[in-house]
């Protein structure tokens, strides 16, 4: 039994007895990069995500009142990670 089908990459006819989900090769190898990008982007979100859940934690610790003047030796020591901020209160 023949049946027709796209490629799920360029959207080509493929005309195969088998569940092929790609015309060819390259196609595949293609889709295979792009949800290899999507996993490393996420895999980064997840870890800046991360970093900024640690660093409220370690506000949060180190000024439970929520406003305080702290050496950054301070921060750093805990693991504060100052690539991420979400706020900066300037003076
Ligand atoms: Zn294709």
């Amino acid at each position: 039994m023949s049946y027709s089908r796209t490629c799920i990459q360029c959207g080509t006819a493929i005309v195969s007895r088998s569940d092929k989900r790609y015309c060819s090769n390259p196609c595949r190898h293609l889709a295979s990069n792009v949800i290899k990008q999507q996993n490393q982007h996420e895999r980064r979100i997840l870890s800046i995500n991360a970093a900024l859940r640690n660093n409220r934690s370690i506000l949060k610790q180190l000024s439970p009142q929520g406003k305080t003047t702290i050496l950054r030796q301070y921060l750093e020591l805990e693991g504060f990670d100052f690539r991420y901020l979400t706020q900066i209160y300037r003076t």
